[in-house]
C-alpha cells in the first residue's frame, strides 16, 4: 500500500520509526507528471531496496521563468494511481512551506559546472535544484537515491553535492529513456501538439548525427526550433532549444 504524506513532521516522526529500522531505503524525487522514465527510477528503487520513497514537489526555486512553473503539469491523481501500482511505500507530496521554512534564505551554491549549458541560461536553476535535492536527502536519509541520465548536468551536479558534503547516500543513475522515435520522455511533452511532437525528434537525432553543433543549430533553426545551446563537452553533446514555449533538453553519447 503506498502511504500518502504531505506533512513533514508527521514524515520525520515515521523515518524515526520502526518501519525504517534495520531497512534499505531507496529515494526517487520528481516534480510529478509521472512518465515511463520516472517509473523506470521507481522500479530501479523498488530493486535495490526494502522501502522505496518517491517525492513529488514542484520546486518553485529551480524555475528562473514564472511562466513555466505556472504551465508545469500536474497531474497527481493520475501519479497516485501509478504510485499503488508498483506498490511504493510512501509519496512523500509536501507543501512549499514546509520545504523551504527559512523562505529560500539558504542556498546551496556550486560555482563551476552549474555555470555552463543550462546554467549559462537558467541564473540560479542549479542552485534551487542542489538546494532541494539536499533538503531531501537530509528528510529521508536514504541508502540510494536516484536520478537520469536526461538531466545530465543535473547528475553529475549532485553526484559533485553529495561528495562535497559527505552525504552517506549512494547516486545511481540510469540511462535516458525514450520513444520509440528517439524523444526523450518529459513531463513537458504533455503540452506539445500532435504536430510538434512529430517535429520534436529532429532534435535528438540532430544531436546524435555527425554533423557539427553548428551545422545542428542552422538545420534545427531552419525547422523552426529556437536554439539556445548545442555543444560538445568530452565524448558527450548536450542541447537545449524551444518549440513554441516548450523548453526540450537532452544529451547523447557520441
Ligand atoms: P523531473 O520530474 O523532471 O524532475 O524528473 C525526475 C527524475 O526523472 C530526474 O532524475 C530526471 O533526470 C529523471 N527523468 C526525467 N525524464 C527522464 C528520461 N526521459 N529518461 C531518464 N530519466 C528521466
Amino acid at each position: 500500500m503506498t502511504k500518502v504524506i504531505k506533512e513533514l513532521n508527521k514524515w520525520k516522526a515515521i523515518r524515526k520509526s520502526d518501519v525504517f529500522l534495520n531497512k534499505t531505503v531507496g529515494l526517487v524525487p520528481t516534480m510529478g507528471a509521472l512518465h515511463d522514465a520516472h517509473l523506470a527510477l521507481i522500479k530501479k528503487s523498488i530493486q535495490q531496496n526494502d522501502i522505496t520513497v518517491v517525492t513529488i514537489f514542484v520546486n518553485p526555486t529551480q524555475f528562473n521563468n514564472q511562466k513555466d512553473f505556472k504551465n508545469y503539469p500536474i497531474t497527481i491523481k493520475e501519479d497516485l494511481s501509478k504510485l499503488k501500482k508498483l506498490n511504493v511505500d510512501f509519496l512523500l507530496n509536501p507543501s512549499y512551506e514546509d520545504i523551504y521554512p527559512d523562505n529560500y534564505e539558504y542556498k546551496v551554491v556550486e560555482s563551476n559546472l552549474s555555470k555552463i549549458l543550462c546554467g549559462k541560461f537558467r541564473p540560479g536553476h542549479f542552485d534551487g535544484v542542489l538546494t532541494v535535492v539536499l533538503k531531501l536527502l537530509n528528510l529521508v536519509k536514504p541508502d540510494r537515491a536516484y536520478f537520469g541520465e536526461k538531466d545530465y548536468q543535473q547528475l553529475k551536479l549532485i553526484e559533485g553535492l553529495v561528495k562535497a558534503f559527505f552525504i552517506d547516500t549512494k547516486i545511481v543513475s540510469l540511462p535516458t529513456v525514450r520513444t520509440k522515435e528517439g524523444l526523450a520522455l518529459s513531463s513537458r511533452n504533455l503540452r506539445l501538439s500532435e504536430e510538434q511532437k512529430i517535429k520534436a525528434v529532429e532534435f535528438p537525432k540532430s544531436l546524435a548525427s555527425s554533423l557539427s553543433n553548428d551545422k545542428i543549430k542552422s538545420l534545427l533553426r531552419k525547422k523552426g526550433f529556437k536554439v539556445e545551446y548545442i555543444e560538445q563537452i568530452d565524448n558527450r553533446r548536450f542541447g537545449a532549444v524551444y518549440l513554441g514555449n516548450v523548453r526540450f533538453i537532452d544529451n547523447v553519447k557520441i
